[in-house]
């Protein structure tokens, strides 16, 4: 049986539509902190409207360096009684700058919008929407405490909100991340981490011609660096190094040039991965410098760990699938992916958690990006099922987290 509140949710698809057009019209790219302030002060007003029992919070999202000054995360809570407590996420910035060539939507036909951040993730909040609206309105409901947090900052890193991923980690029982769907309907399964590195190569400068030559070249020794570096994925799976840019060298090409540095971006599956590669790096460093008679300075990090697929979601996700079912989604599939979202932070934390569970689009992060329309109902009425499922007890999430 599925409520009358999330059967009824399909009839909203044209009225869920516009709304979608209007939030992706309104510019929020992450540096942009006049955009954020009137999308946050649009999404505070819709779910203020829709729950005016949750408490709300206005959390100061402060990055020095990350995040323009004055952003914003958005936090609701209703029912922090409860006994069973349900996290639900995404993020209201996006990639496209104020000064971007891509501000606008518009309708590739009468179900697929083309827009800024129509998938990721403006249509992935409305399905929040619509699905804590559907299950607000189901008979069992006080069941379920739940909080919601939209944050101005996913696409630079979470640096002035993964505190608040890792706290509510513990608060609550389950997760809900809306990211998008792959373009087949299928879910995130696990994500990579994502981390990255400098590094500097000093060599020693002379002038081109001087025979013998006693200059070091910092070009070469980087190279060398580079080539060996790009090898570790083959040796160690489920690493990914990618090396972004380069610098080097002066103006002069009659130098034998003293300096050279490059970034990477280097990503794990597994956090058991990360020292490995971090000491293969670092060895690398090392043996290329001695080879080389230059010297490397490396810094490395990791900005979010891996999402490492949890018991608990592998236990829950076939009921997952069993709502999408019922409500008539077309069979899906959860895989790896290689991004990183704020469910990383989830994961790391503890709390299990379907991620990538916003509506179907693709082409993410260009002005090719697109979001189906018409899967955004559907979408919400699965997780709408599924937590008024938890709430009657037909699905239960097995005991002991948080303490
Ligand atoms: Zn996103």
């Amino acid at each position: 049986m599925i409520p009358a509140s999330i059967a009824a949710l399909p009839s909203r698809t044209p009225e869920l539509g516009a709304l979608l057009e209007r939030w992706a019209n309104i510019n929020s790219g992450s540096n942009h902190a006049a955009g954020l302030g009137r999308m946050a002060a649009v999404l505070r007003a819709a779910f203020s409207a829709a729950f005016p029992a949750a408490q709300f919070a206005e959390l100061s999202a402060d990055a020095p360096g990350f995040n323009p000054p004055g952003a914003k995360a958005l936090h609701f809570r209703l029912r922090p009684e409860a006994s069973t407590q349900v996290f639900l996420c995404g993020h209201y910035d996006t990639v496209y700058a104020a000064d971007d060539a891509f501000q606008a939507c518009r309708w590739l036909d009468a179900a697929t919008l083309n827009g800024p951040g129509v998938t990721d993730m403006k249509g992935g909040l409305i399905v929040m929407l619509a699905a804590l609206e559907a299950f607000e309105q189901t008979p069992a409901a006080p069941q379920i405490g739940w909080e919601v947090l939209l944050t101005p900052d996913e696409e630079t890193g979470s640096h002035g909100t993964r505190a608040m991923f890792e706290a509510a980690a513990k608060r609550n029982h389950f997760g809900f991340v809306f990211e998008p769907a792959r373009p087949s309907g299928d879910t995130i399964h696990s994500r990579k981490g994502t981390g990255g590195a400098v590094i500097t190569c000093h060599g020693r400068a002379a002038h081109a011609a001087k025979i013998p030559n006693d200059g070091r070249s910092a070009i070469l020794g980087l190279a060398a660096f580079l080539l060996a570096a790009a090898k570790i994925p083959a040796d160690q799976p489920g690493v990914l190094v990618n090396t972004g840019n380069i610098k080097g060298g002066g103006a002069a090409t009659n130098v034998v040039p003293d300096f050279a540095q490059a970034e990477l971006d280097l990503r794990i599956t597994k956090l058991s991965d990360r020292d490995p590669l971090f000491a293969r790096l670092e060895s690398l460093a090392k043996e290329t410098g001695a080879a080389h008679e230059v010297k490397f300075d490396l810094t490395i990090w990791l900005n979010r760990p891996p999402k490492e697929n949890h018991p608990t979601e592998a236990a829950l996700y076939p009921e997952f699938q069993r709502a999408a079912q019922d409500v008539g989604l077309k069979p899906f599939n959860w895989i790896h992916g290689g991004g990183a979202s704020d469910g990383n932070f989830l994961g790391a934390a503890g709390l299990p958690c379907f991620d990538g569970i916003g509506p179907e689009g693709d082409h993410l992060h260009s002005a090719r990006e697109y979001c189906r329309v018409a899967t955004i109902a559907p979408r919400a009425q699965n997780v709408a099922l599924f937590l008024h499922r938890l709430a009657t007890g037909e699905i239960s999430l097995p005991p002991g987290h948080p303490a």
